[in-house]
């Protein structure tokens, strides 16, 4: 089932991309745990093999358990296909190897989760691409960035950690006059708070590690594709519209049209990367999709109630939450996310770096861990830990400086959480 226009989220997040096991009536989504599929015959595996049928070969290109996954995340997004892999990070080389070549970069907001900070800044370049970081407020210097060799615009809807709303509109007409395509990391709002497609992006890549599975088991990621882009009309993505060499000369945008970039994810980039989401990933991640417009809607909830008492509160310094009204991007919110500001946002404790280091100490229901998006609700510093691979401008830039802890509000009892952070907060702040 996959009818976007006719369903509303809350019946697409259950049923799009399955219907029941078609060999046994089996109502959930089995887990197939097979790494290979019988041909019909030698004409049968020969057609799968030159892309002129559609099927399985093979789990490491496509398995049908995460064929499900796939097709509901995008569904979600309002895209045309998608392809899950092994991790958030998988996700967004996936995203930018078709598009990519030494020499070649990627104009990308300084705004972004840590790692992805880390992997554009240094990782990347080991392929020979550039990551050129700008401050995405800055409209006339993400213009001023973008040159002959830029192929993608790159940032995050609700960037992690600060809460920060991006201005998706503004800087997808950007991306279209210099005719690229922006990507965008939707992985903090999901899409049922934020369809970045519907504000002009391309691309969107997730983090399925995060609140689309929303109990912290597994890491997954995927890449959804709007199906919008013209990979032909010039010649700056040659992958996606010059004959490929394997498939003996195709071309993907001339044969497979919206679902080019889907097809080359899966027929290039699953088979010679191997980034590849196992069956079990998915069908936790499937477990966790069912209830997120739920948990989206008490995490927005729960978030705003902590995030407006913490403001109140002398032993805080400030909070990011944009779902506040005194944050100078709440009037983004009714435009890019209006269903709310998601559960993660900064605030600063007054006693600095050490005050940070004892308030994580001394929460007994907030975890410490480095992750976001599960229903038990987490704290981290960032400073000393996801950002400390990065200088202390950096740091700040990505709204994680040293007196600042990220929390990631679950979906607890909120009297509960405000009791912890209080007690928390007066051993920490004398
Ligand atoms: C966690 C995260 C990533 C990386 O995802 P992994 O699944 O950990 O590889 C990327 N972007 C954002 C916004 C994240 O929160």
């Amino acid at each position: 089932m996959n009818d976007g226009p006719k369903y509303g989220f809350d019946t697409l997040q259950i049923h799009a991309g399955a219907r029941p096991d078609p060999a046994t009536g089996s109502r959930q989504t089995p887990i197939y745990q097979s790494t290979a599929y019988v041909f019909r015959d030698a004409e049968h595996a020969a057609a799968l093999f030159n892309l002129q049928e559609v099927g399985y070969i093979y789990s490491r290109l496509t398995n049908p358990t995460v064929a499900v996954l796939q097709e509901r995340v995008a569904t979600l997004e309002g895209g045309v296909g998608g392809v899950c892999c092994s991790s958030g990070h998988a996700a967004q080389i996936m995203a930018l190897f078709p598009l990519m070549a030494p020499g070649l970069n990627v104009v990308v907001s300084t705004r972004l989760y840590g790692g992805t900070v880390t992997q554009f800044s240094q990782t990347i370049k080991r392929f020979g691409w550039e990551a050129t970081f700008v401050d995405f407020d800055d409209l006339d210097a993400i213009k001023a960035a973008i040159d002959d060799n830029t192929r993608a615009v790159f940032c995050e809807s609700i960037a992690n950690p600060g809460g920060y709303i991006t201005d998706l509109d503004a800087i997808a007409a950007i991306a279209d006059a210099a005719e690229i395509p922006l990507i965008v990391d939707n992985t903090t709002a999901t899409p049922y708070l934020c369809r970045p497609i519907e504000h002009g992006a391309t691309l969107v890549v997730h983090s399925t590690t995060k609140y689309l599975t929303g109990n912290g088991t597994v890491t997954g990621g995927c890449v959804v594709d709007s199906g919008k882009f013209d990979w032909s009309a010039n010649d700056k993505f040659p992958s996606l519209s010059a004959p490929e060499q394997a498939y003996h000369g195709l071309k993907f945008h001339e044969t497979f049209g919206p679902l080019a970039f889907t097809f080359h994810g899966i027929a290039i980039g699953l088979r010679d990367l191997g980034m590849t989401m196992n069956p079990q990933a998915a069908h936790y991640t499937l477990m966790g999709i069912e209830t997120l417009s739920l948990r989206m809607d008490r995490h927005v909830e729960n978030a705003t109630k902590i995030a407006q008492w913490l403001e109140a509160d002398d032993r805080v310094d400030y909070v990011t939450y944009a779902g506040l009204e005194s944050s100078p991007y709440y009037d983004r919110v009714a435009k890019i996310c209006p269903r709310g500001a998601s559960g993660l946002f900064t605030f600063a404790v007054k006693g600095g770096y050490d005050a940070c280091v004892k308030l994580v100490n001394a929460l007994e229901i907030f975890s410490h861990v480095a992750n976001l998006g599960d229903a038990r609700s987490l704290i981290i510093h960032s400073a000393s830990t996801t950002h400390r691979q990065l200088t202390v401008d950096q740091q700040r830039a990505a709204g994680a400086a040293p007196e600042v802890v990220r929390v990631s509000i679950g979906t607890e009892d909120v009297n509960d959480l405000i009791a912890d952070l209080d007690q928390a907060l007066s051993k920490a702040v004398s």
